[in-house]
C-alpha cells in the first residue's frame, strides 16, 4: 500500500500501558512503529496530578502487587521506588455499624467458595469451564442471593468483588466473568490483599512516571501525542490509519484502547459482525474515587490505618493514600455500582458532602473539613469513558468471549481488557500489549 502517506511496519493505537508495551517489543524487535495518542499525556488510566504544595495524588490506577510481575520488571528496570501502602493503625469493616477488624464468617466463606470456583475456570478461555454455561447466564447478585447467606454478608462481598474488583453493580455481570477476572489474578485474596496481594505497593511521584518513563525510552518519533485516530482502513494488504492529524500507512495495526472506546471508532470495511459483538459487550464500570487533603493524617492518631469497607453507605472503601514525606494526608474513597451512579445524579457540591459525611461516620469529625477535595470522572472522558476496567456482559462470556482479542486481519487487539493474567490492571494492560506485538512478529516475520 504505498502511497502519498507515511509508512510504517505497525501503527499502535493508544499510548497506554498496552499500547506503550506493545511499541516497546515492536521496536526492540526491529520494526519501524508509530505510536498515536489522543491525548496531550501518556499513561491513559494512570494519571497522576501534583498539587500546589507538590502532594501527589493518582486519579487512575495507583496500586502494584508483588505478583504482577511484568510491571514490577518495568518498574526496576527504569528505576522507578516503589512504597508500602501506608497502614499504621486499626483498618475498619463495616458491616451495618458492627465494626471490625476481621471479617464476618460468613463473608469469609463465600470468599473461600469463590477461590474454589475461580480454579475451576481457565484463563486464557473462560467459556471452556465445565459450568461455563450456567455460570455465563446468571448474574453474580443472583447467585449470591442463591446462597441463602444474611444479606449483610452478600451485600458486602458484591459490594468488595462486583464493585471494588469489576467496579460496577452485581446485576451486571455474569458469574462466570466475575471468576474469570478472579482466577486472571490468582484469586480472592491476591486481588483484596494489601501485604502480598494488589494494593500492596504504590510509586514514589505516582503510577504516571512508570508510563513516562517507558515513553522517553522509544525511540525518537514513534510517539505522537493529541493525535486521535478516527478511523482504519484494512485489507489483506495493509491499512490506512486515519488520525485527526495525519493519515498513516501500515503493514499491521495494534488498537490499544479500552473496548468501549475501540467500539467508536470507524472501520472500513465494517468489523466483522462477531467482533463488532464483542466490542459492543465490553461496557466500562463506573467506579468514582475521589481524594480528601487534610493537613495531617487525623485517623492515625484515633488509631485508623485509613483502610475501610463497608456493606452499605456510600463508599464501599476507603484508604490512607498519603504518599512518604507528602506535605498533607490524603484519604481516598473509593464509591462502586448503584452508589457511584447515584452520586453522578448529584452537582460537585453535594457529592462532597456527602462522601464527606460519611468519612466522618467511618473516621470522625475532622474528615468533615479537608483543605482541598480532588474528583475525576473517568466515565467523562472521551478517550476512556469508564473506570477501572471494562468486563464483558451477561451471558457474553460463553458467545463473544473468545473474539475480543482475535485479530481482524492486519488488526490487532490489545488493552487491559485483552488479557489473561490481570485483566484489568496495569500488569494485564502490559501483557496484553506483548501478546499482540508478538502476533504482529509473527505475521510480519514468519
Ligand atoms: C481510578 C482507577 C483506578 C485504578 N486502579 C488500579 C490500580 O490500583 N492498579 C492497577 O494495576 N490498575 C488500576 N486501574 C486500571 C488500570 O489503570 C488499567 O488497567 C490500565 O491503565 C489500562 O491500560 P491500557 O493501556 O489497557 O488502557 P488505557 O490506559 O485506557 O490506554 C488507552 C490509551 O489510548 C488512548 N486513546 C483512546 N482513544 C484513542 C484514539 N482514538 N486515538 C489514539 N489514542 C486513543 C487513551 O488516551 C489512552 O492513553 C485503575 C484504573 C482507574 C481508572
Amino acid at each position: 500500500m504505498a502511497g502519498r502517506y507515511e509508512h510504517h511496519d505497525v501503527v499502535v493505537v493508544g499510548a497506554g500501558f498496552a499500547g506503550l508495551s506493545a511499541a516497546h517489543a515492536l521496536t526492540d524487535a526491529g520494526l519501524s512503529v508509530q505510536l498515536l495518542e489522543a491525548r496531550s499525556r501518556v499513561g491513559g488510566r494512570a494519571l497522576t496530578r501534583y498539587l500546589d504544595d507538590g502532594t501527589q495524588l493518582d486519579l487512575g490506577g495507583q496500586w502494584i502487587g508483588p505478583t504482577q510481575l511484568r510491571i514490577n520488571e518495568i518498574v526496576q528496570r527504569y528505576g522507578v521506588e516503589i512504597y508500602r501502602t501506608p497502614a499504621h493503625g486499626a483498618a475498619v469493616n463495616d458491616f451495618d455499624g458492627d465494626r471490625r477488624e476481621d471479617l464476618l464468617p460468613d463473608v469469609t466463606e463465600l470468599f473461600d467458595s469463590l477461590e474454589a470456583m475461580c480454579r475451576r475456570v481457565p484463563a486464557e478461555s473462560p467459556w471452556e469451564a465445565e459450568e461455563a454455561r450456567q455460570w455465563d447466564r446468571m448474574t453474580f447478585a443472583s447467585w449470591l442471593d442463591a446462597t441463602g447467606r444474611p444479606d449483610v454478608a452478600t451485600r458486602y462481598v458484591a459490594r468488595v468483588v462486583s464493585g471494588g474488583l469489576l467496579a460496577g453493580s452485581p446485576a451486571e455481570t455474569s458469574v462466570l466473568e466475575t471468576l474469570f477476572y478472579l482466577v486472571s489474578a490468582g484469586g480472592v485474596q491476591s486481588l483484596l490483599g494489601y501485604e502480598g496481594g494488589a494494593q500492596e505497593s504504590r510509586v514514589v511521584g505516582g503510577a504516571q512516571v512508570i508510563a513516562d518513563r517507558m515513553a522517553a525510552d522509544l525511540p525518537e518519533g514513534v510517539l505522537r501525542l493529541g493525535e486521535p485516530v478516527l478511523r482504519i482502513e484494512y485489507s489483506d494488504d495493509g491499512a490506512r490509519v486515519e488520525s485527526t492529524v495525519h493519515a498513516y500507512r501500515a503493514d499491521r495495526v495494534v488498537v490499544a484502547v479500552p473496548p468501549v472506546i475501540a467500539s467508536r471508532l470507524r472501520y472500513d470495511p465494517p468489523l466483522p459482525p462477531l467482533k463488532d459483538g464483542a466490542l459492543q459487550r465490553v461496557p466500562a464500570g463506573t467506579a468514582l474515587k475521589v481524594h480528601a487533603v487534610y493537613a495531617e493524617p487525623f485517623w492515625r492518631e484515633a488509631g485508623y490505618s485509613g483502610i475501610s469497607t463497608s456493606a452499605g453507605g456510600l463508599l464501599t472503601e476507603t484508604v490512607d493514600n498519603t504518599p512518604p514525606g507528602a506535605p498533607r494526608a490524603v484519604l481516598t474513597a473509593f464509591a462502586y455500582g448503584d452508589e457511584a451512579v447515584e452520586l453522578r445524579r448529584h452537582g460537585a457540591d453535594a457529592r462532597r458532602a456527602s462522601v464527606l459525611e460519611r468519612l466522618a461516620e467511618l473516621f470522625g469529625a475532622p474528615a468533615l473539613s479537608p483543605e482541598d477535595f480532588v474528583e475525576y470522572d473517568w466515565l467523562a472522558q472521551e478517550w476512556t469513558r469508564g473506570c477501572f476496567s471494562g468486563h464483558l456482559t451477561t451471558g457474553a462470556g460463553t458467545t463473544f468471549g473468545s473474539v475480543l482479542r482475535t485479530p481482524v486481519g492486519v488488526v490487532h487487539w490489545a488493552g487491559t481488557e485483552t488479557a489473561t493474567e490481570w485483566n484489568g490492571y496495569f500488569d494485564g494492560a502490559v501483557a496484553s500489549g506483548r501478546r499482540a506485538a508478538d502476533e504482529v512478529v509473527r505475521a510480519l516475520r514468519p
